[in-house]
This record gives C-alpha cells, structure tokens and sequence, in this order.
C-alpha cells in the first residue's frame, strides 16, 4: 500500500458543482418513453440498474430480476430479450457455479466477500470465452447487488436492499439499516461525498453511451501556435475547454462543466497528454521529429489512436511523429499516416507527418525493434509486476534495456503497481529515472475494481514512473 496522494486529491474540480443538474435534462433522464440501449462494446455492469438501458433508480424505475441468475436487472421486457444473447453464456454458467443455498445468510467482511467473488468469477471465466479481464462479465461477477455493511449478497431471500438514492450505485440492507430511516448519500458512504460523486459519475458515463452511442475519444479542434505543455487537466481545459465542438446539442461552453464529458475527452487524451507531459519532464519537446514506440498496446492504445494528433495539434515544432504501437492483444496490423485521419468540418487540419502502426504482436520479435532506436519507449498500464504477464514481458524489456539512454515511461492505474514494476524493472537492469509519482494527466474516468483494496474506483494512467537502460 502506497502513501502517494492523487493527484487530483483536495484539487478544484474539473467539473461543475452543478454538472448534473444540467445532465438531468438529458433524454437517459428525462424521457420517460427511452429505449436506446448501451453499445456492447462500451458496456460496464451497474448492480442497481437495468442490464440494458442502465435507467434505474435515478428515474424511479421499477426493475425486474432475470430469474436464471437472479443477479440482473432490467426496467422492462423488451430490454431483457436484448440482453439475453449477450448475457445468456454469463448466466448459465453463473447458474452452474453459484448455488445459492451455499451463500450463507451471515455477515462476512470484505476480505472473505472478495475471497468469495473472485473464486466465482474465476471459475465462471474459465466457462465463458473472450477476452474476460476489464470486461462486463468479471464485473458482474465481483459486483453483484449485495450489502456494503454486512456483504451478504441481494440474492438472498430476505436479504431486502435499500439502494443509495444519489448514486444508485451502492446498497445497505434494512437489517443493517436497523431504524436508520431517514436515508441520504451520508447512510451508504460514511459521509464520503467524493465517494458517492464517483458513483453517480461512474453511472451517468455509461449513461451518456446510451444516450450518443460513442463517447468522445478526441484530439482538439485547432492548433497552438507555440509549444503548450500544460502543468494539469485544469491548466488544459482552461485553454482547450471550449475546443471540442458542438458534439451535445447545448452549448459549447457547457463541455466544461458536464463530468461525463470531461471524463471522456480525458480518458482519450490521456494518452498524447501522458507523453507530452514525459515529453517535457524529459526536454524533448523542442525536437521536430520524434519516434515513439508504445509497448504492451492494447484496446485503449487503438481506441484512442486518431487522439495522437493531440501531440501534433500541441507541438507546431513538431514536423514528423511516428508512433509505433505493439502488443499482443492489438485487434490487427494497420498503418495510417496523419493527412489520412478524417477530420469533421470544425477541425483544423494537423501538419503532422509520419505514421501510427499497430503491429499485432510482441516487440520483441516485430521489426520496429531491429530498426531505428526510437527517442521513447512508452508502456501504459503494463503490469510488469504480475508473474504471469513477466514471462511474456522479459525478452522485451531485455532488448528494451540495450537502447541505453532511451527512457521507457511507464503508467499504472495505481501507486502500489507502479512501484512494483519500477521494482521489477530495477531487477532486470534498468535504472530510476524518475520515481512513481502521481499523473497529472490520469483519466478522470472512475472506473469500478472491487478486486482491489486501495480503492472502489481505479483511473488509467494514475502514476507513472522513468526508467532507462544503462550502459
Ligand atoms: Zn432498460
Ligand atoms: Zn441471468
Ligand atoms: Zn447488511
Ligand atoms: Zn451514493
């Protein structure tokens, strides 16, 4: 456990105080006749709400239990049809592993309730196929309706959840609740209001997936006409907050003040902005070509690709980035140069030149890693740390390691992660270029990991550290 602070602890917000009274006028909220439903592949499981359309509590519904698993939840029928061939190999296998005559009706502690929940989501990963980690189906597992005072599970008969009404996002059984009646966001949080902000954030993302369908992963709309390296997210919006064009129907200023909003463009931006600011820590921000190779890239690397020209749209210095992305888990092998980015009629075009690759892979063996040295080697949530990603990880980081003087960044979606591999980097022969230290640039998505102690919520790219080979 890590006693680094985050960095946007005890900081001015990013959002609005009163960001969600303005997304209360939304259709998610307000309409009541609303049958759009979540896109699978942005889907994230939320206990108290409908599977489907993710509307719950917030908006007074009334939700039914899919009486297979009896764990989730839906606002009417025709979301449940939806839902079912995507939940179907969940819940039969759920039902195959969980019986619930074997959930004692006791009070546990957090230790045996996590105990618990992991062995059912191993055993259910090991019955339902695809790539499982961060995915929908672990989470439901781990967060299934339950008591955060006593853990006994909402499966229970008997077990009666009362759900917080700010958030929807935690519950309290009534035998917990005792005579407590008089219920607000202070009875299920212990009076951590950022606690239940997170929650209620957490919920109205997914939320506003619904609602567009995407959620904006993008570089901003013009370009600077000096070199900006701003010191934080604060100091970026300030100068890009209204940059991003007319994507809601409202007004432009009032993307700095919705959280979903702001959430999303970080966790996008997260990225180019994590390496600009590695850029600046490392005085390379004057060069007019760089190369960067990206190890380990996965899912969010190729999500946020077209977010690179951030880094153009930051750096008019910059003629020439090429970025080089590798990873075993990367969709396809693809090669686009900047000019052929589609740009929509607000954005100004970018002067880059150069190319992002996607090699479908692993570093070591790809040709990238036989040709010219890069002048950064970047890893974004590696878990070096995990014995099991260290056997995949060790020919790479032994060749990573021979380009002495190249620094390799690294992130991690926690301090104690960061530490650990920046421990097991030291083990292999790299040296400390700049300690874990928390990210100014982190996304400021909450995103929900119960199977971690340190907190409910995890952030992409929470600390990084700077390590390098030596000669
Ligand atoms: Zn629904
Ligand atoms: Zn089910
Ligand atoms: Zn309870
Ligand atoms: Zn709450």
């Amino acid at each position: 456990m890590s006693e680094t602070k985050d960095y946007y602890e005890g900081k001015d917000k990013l959002w609005h105080d009163r960001w969600f009274e303005m997304f209360r006028k939304g259709k998610w909220m307000s309409n009541p006749d609303f049958s759009s439903t979540m896109s699978p592949e942005w889907d994230s499981y939320h206990p108290y709400s409908c599977n489907t359309c993710k509307r719950g509590g917030l908006q007074s519904l009334n939700l039914v239990r899919c009486s297979g698993c009896r764990v989730v939840k839906y606002c009417c029928r025709d979301h449940q049809k939806k839902d079912w061939p995507m939940h179907k190999s969940w819940c039969k296998a759920f039902s195959k592993v969980s019986d619930i005559n074997d959930e004692a009706d006791e009070k546990i502690d957090w230790t045996e309730w996590s105990r618990r929940q992991n062995e059912t989501s191993r055993k259910i990963m090991n019955m339902v196929r695809g790539d499982l980690r961060h995915s929908i189906n672990v989470q439901i597992a781990w967060v299934q309706p339950h008591c955060s005072r006593c853990f006994r599970s909402g499966r229970i008969s008997g077990v009666d959840l009362v759900v917080c009404p700010s958030c929807n996002g935690v519950a309290v059984c009534k035998s917990c609740l005792g005579h407590e009646t008089d219920t607000t966001w202070e009875t299920f949080h212990n009076g951590d209001k950022q606690e239940c902000e997170s929650y209620l954030i957490y919920l109205c993302c997914s939320a506003m997936i619904v609602e567009h369908e995407k959620p904006v992963l993008r570089p901003s709309h013009t370009n600077c006409t000096e070199t900006f390296c701003p010191k934080d997210w604060i100091d970026y919006f300030e100068k890009k907050g209204n940059d991003f064009g007319t994507w809601l129907d409202g007004p432009i200023s009032a993307l700095r003040i919705m959280a979903p909003i702001v959430c999303f463009l970080t966790d996008g931006l997260t990225l180019p902005m994590t390496i600009q600011m590695f850029l600046g820590e490392l005085s390379l921000l004057k060069k007019s070509e760089l190369s960067i190779h990206i190890l380990g890239a996965e899912g969010q690397e190729f999500i946020a690709t077209r977010a690179f020209l951030e880094l153009g749209r930051l750096n008019p210095q910059l003629k020439r980035l090429d970025i080089v992305m590798v990873g075993p888990n990367l969709p396809n092998n693809y090669s686009h140069s900047y000019p052929q980015f589609v740009l929509s009629s607000e954005e100004a075009p970018c002067h880059l030149e150069g190319t992002v690759d996607h090699v479908s892979g692993l570093y070591h063996r790809c040709p990238a890693a036989s040709g010219p040295v890069p002048d950064l080697f970047v890893a974004f949530n590696p878990g070096f740390q995990e014995p099991s990603h260290f056997v995949t990880w060790r020919s790479t980081l032994e060749l990573v390691k021979t380009r002495t003087g190249v620094p390799l960044c690294i992130t991690g979606f926690n301090f104690s992660e960061v530490h650990n591999d920046v421990k097991v980097l030291k083990g292999v022969g790299f040296q400390e270029k700049v300690p874990p230290t928390a990210n100014p640039f982190r996304s400021t998505r909450p995103f929900l990991d119960p199977s971690r102690e340190e907190t409910d919520f995890i952030y992409n790219n929470k600390a990084y550290a700077i390590v390098q080979g030596v000669a």
